[in-house]
Order: structure tokens, then sequence, then C-alpha cells
């Protein structure tokens, strides 16, 4: 599946909000937001009046980057997300949330959700004791999710784990930093997902 190569700091520039997708640096002032926080472009700091369908792209390219996902890979999770029971824009985000690429991220294991992905294909992680290696992986809940024994020693993974100490882990997850491994201790509710967008304006937008 192939992914946005391009420079990353554009993406949340144009959102004009941090989307936390070059791990490290995204805390530090050396973040571009920080610095320039107008769209990037001729036009970026020009531009002003946003209409309705703006607004619900906008909503939907944030998230969609956020996770670090193509048009077709997103597509399909809302599509997925409208076949569930309950609230669409939910269930979307909560599915998102699921993949192991993220809840790699989210434990700590990696610097960024990019990072993460390529540590997953890389065969870094197991699930339930099962190597698996592939990114949207969606976990359940009693899920455990470990570093492979034999990676655990990886400067990658060290690093991160340093790195992450202090940032928080989502309470639907439970960390073991020692043993590099994490639980899904239930699943994800909207509060617990620290994304500020609107999911309706990306539920009205493909509803069109
Ligand atoms: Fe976004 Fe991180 Fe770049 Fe800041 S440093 S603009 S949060 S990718």
């Amino acid at each position: 599946m192939s992914r946005y190569t391009g420079p990353v700091c554009k993406l949340c520039r144009r959102e004009g909000r941090k989307l936390f997708l070059k791990g490290e640096r995204c805390y530090t002032e050396r973040c571009a937001v920080g610095r320039r926080n107008f769209p990037p472009g001729q036009h970026g700091q020009g531009r002003k009046k946003v209409s309705e369908y703006g607004l619900q792209l906008r909503a939907k390219q944030m998230a969609k980057r956020y996770y670090g996902l193509k048009e077709t890979q997103f597509k399909r999770y809302y599509i997925m997300a409208e076949n569930q029971a309950g609230v669409t824009g939910e269930n979307l985000l909560r599915l998102l949330e699921r993949r192991l690429d993220n809840i790699v991220y989210r434990l700590g294991f990696a610097n960024s959700r990019a990072s993460a992905r390529q540590m997953v294909t890389h065969g870094f992680f197991t699930v339930n004791g099962r190597k698996v290696n592939i990114p949207s992986y969606l976990c359940r809940e009693g899920d455990v999710v470990a570093v492979k024994e034999n990676k655990r020693e990886k400067a990658i993974v060290k690093q991160a784990v340093e790195d992450n100490e202090s940032r928080p882990v989502p309470k639907w997850l439970e960390v073991d930093r020692e043993n590099v491994q994490g639980k899904v201790v239930q699943m994800p509710n909207r509060e617990d997902i620290d994304l500020e967008v609107e999911e309706t304006l990306i539920v009205e937008l493909y509803s069109k």
C-alpha cells in the first residue's frame, strides 16, 4: 500500500494544528506549527473564508493525515464504520485507533505513527504471542501487543521507550515498559481519543 512521502510539516500547517507526524521534533520549538502557523503555499496567509464543503474536507483530511492513511484506505474505514451499529463518526475514530500501528505509537514504542508502521512491517511486534506485520491489524479488547524478544535491544525501540516515558498512555491501554508490552484493556471511547476533529463533518462529506 502506498504512503505519503512528501514534507509532513506542511500537512500540519495546512490543518493549522500539530498532527505529531515527526516524533520528537513535534514536542520541541522546532515544530513548524509554532513557528509558521499559517497554511503553506503562495496564498497561505491570504486564505480566509472557508465554505461548508471546505470545513468538511479539512476535517476529513486532518483525520486521514493524523493516522497516516491514503484516501482509499480512509474511505474503507468509513464504510466499515457506517455498517456498524452506533454513531458512524465515532465508530470511524474507534476503528482508526484500533490499528496496530496506532496502538504501538500510543503505547510509546515508536516516536510517530509512521515509525510505528515501519517497525510493524519489519516484524518487530507480536499480538498475543504471534508475530503480526500488518500495520492495519485491528486489535481487540484483551490483546497483548509486545516487542518481539529478539528486537527488544534494538536502538530504535530503546530510544522510543526512553523518549516517550512521560507521554501519557490513553486509559484504554495499559503499558508495561519494562517488558516492552502493552494491553488493550477496553475498546476506546470517543472521549479517550485526543484528535480534535468534528467527525460529524467527515460523515456529512461522505454522505453527499
Ligand atoms: Fe507537525 Fe511535528 Fe512538523 Fe510540528 S514538527 S509541524 S507537529 S510534523
